[in-house]
């Protein structure tokens, strides 16, 4: 099947927001092997949302339209739709009743929030269409089937959208898939994008069946392969020599090959089956490891204190770093880092501690040490690794990819230490 997005918003087309709507069901496109060939952004605008979905359906076999189908006045992704492939809009009782329960609900937990006239706009479906109840907001998904052709309308945000999208439109998609599509995560850590490109441009070259695609994220490459066949089995069958390749070329940089495990699983897992507990010493990430940490259900079984120091005076009362440390090297500096670690350790009794510190930017930077140079230390059970590592972009940027790296160096120490039970 082949297929395209449109993204409705005069908000994506000024640049007000980013249109993650459209990288999320690229990347589930990918997965359902679907051959997306164009993707639109177009305003809030009659006229030309009418073009841009005509020209889509007349061209592809599934449109997925996302935004625009809220209560207000400049909400006509749905009207448009329908009016485009002649449906007329009728009262659906169940998403009435929907709307008024969550209303209902709502009013009982925040008490600022009433159903207003236009409200019940959001009830009137295309007759004929599939209703997707949205858990998270009121605006229902639709689908609307002409033939082979599948047009499908989601609501604009992410926390709506995803969620019904991965409910029911993957399993609807799945399902409407002449051939059976499998697809395996692997994903890699500790090695950059065109490293890992360069290293598997043999089978990029050669793919068609199963395909590999990579997909860069912030600190980490994530490769997809993906096979289409008669049944799961044979599709089961084409996927794993290749990910067997890949296991062969990337070994322990590959921290998982499931679907959704996210990096900072992975590490607290390995401590946890390792018996360790951790702290973190942050300066210049402010808090973003632990709470990346803290992102995993179960972390309290493994995380003791987090530590943001974020003065000289921080760092020398609660992780212990030498006045002469400071006052010699600096705050950003191996030394300072290894002390922190090890303070971090001493302190919170964990066994095994993060450090981080460095420069940000965009000022505090000098010849010797530009903006984005860091350093991290991990201390494990009283042995300090030191790095240093320099990063370049924005503050935020640099922030980010300073703690996927911290997460990476406490992963590369429990690894070197690890103890088979
Ligand atoms: P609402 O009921 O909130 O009006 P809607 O379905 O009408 O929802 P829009 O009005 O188009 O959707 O967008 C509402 C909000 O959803 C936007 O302000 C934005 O925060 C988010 N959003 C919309 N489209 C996208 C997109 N393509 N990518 C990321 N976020 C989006
Ligand atoms: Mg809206």
């Amino acid at each position: 099947m082949d297929g395209e997005l449109i993204s409705v918003g005069t908000e994506i087309l000024l640049g007000n927001i980013t249109n993650t709507n459209a990288a999320f069901l690229s990347e589930m496109c990918a997965r359902l092997g679907i051959s997306l060939y164009y993707q639109t952004v177009v305003g809030d605008n009659e006229k030309r949302l009418k073009e841009v979905v005509k020209q889509a359906c007349d061209r592809s076999q599934v449109v997925i339209i996302t935004g625009g189908l809220g209560p207000t006045e400049d909400d006509i992704t749905k009207e448009v739709t329908a009016s485009v492939l002649g449906y007329k809009l009728v009262e659906d009782a169940h998403t009435k009743k929907r709307i008024e329960g969550f209303f209902k609900k709502y009013i009982k937990n925040q008490g600022n929030k009433k159903i207003t006239e236009n409200n019940w706009k959001q009830a009137m479906v295309p007759k004929g269409a599939i209703v997707l109840d949205n858990q998270n907001g009121t605006a229902p998904g639709l689908i609307m089937e002409q033939g082979d052709k599948k047009v499908i309308l989601l609501p604009g945000p992410p926390g709506e959208m995803q969620p019904m999208f991965m409910e029911s439109v993957y399993p609807y998609l799945h399902k409407s898939q002449p051939e059976v599509i499998y697809s395996q995560m692997v994903k890699i850590c500790g090695i950059g994008e065109s490293q890992v490109d360069d290293e598997i441009k043999d089978l990029l070259r050669k793919q068609k069946n199963p395909t590999i695609a990579p997909y860069a994220k912030i600190g980490e490459v994530h490769l997809r392969v993906t096979a289409k066949a008669k049944d799961e089995k044979e599709a089961k069958k084409m996927c794993k020599p290749i990910v067997r390749e890949l296991k062969a070329r990337f070994g322990k940089n590959i921290y998982t090959t499931e679907e959704d495990k996210t990096l900072e699983e992975s590490v607290v897992e390995l401590l946890s089956d390792q018996g360790l507990t951790l702290a973190t010493a942050e300066s210049c990430t402010g808090g973003m490891l632990s709470a990346r940490i803290v992102n995993v259900p179960g972390a309290s079984k493994i995380l003791k204190e987090g530590f943001v120091t974020y003065t000289d005076r921080a760092k020398r009362k609660r992780l212990l770093v030498k006045k002469g440390t400071l006052a010699k090297e600096g705050a950003v500096s191996a030394k300072t880092a290894k002390e922190m670690a090890k303070g971090g350790c001493f302190t919170s009794g964990a066994d095994v501690c993060v450090s981080i510190t460095g420069i940000a930017g965009p000022e505090g930077g000098s010849k010797e040490k530009p903006v984005g140079t860091v350093f991290m230390a991990c201390c494990y059970q009283g042995d300090v690794n030191v790095k240093e590592y320099h990063f370049s972009g924005s503050r935020n940027k640099i922030r980010e990819y300073v703690t996927v790296s911290a997460l990476i160096l406490l992963r590369d120490t429990i690894l070197q230490n690890f103890k088979r039970k």
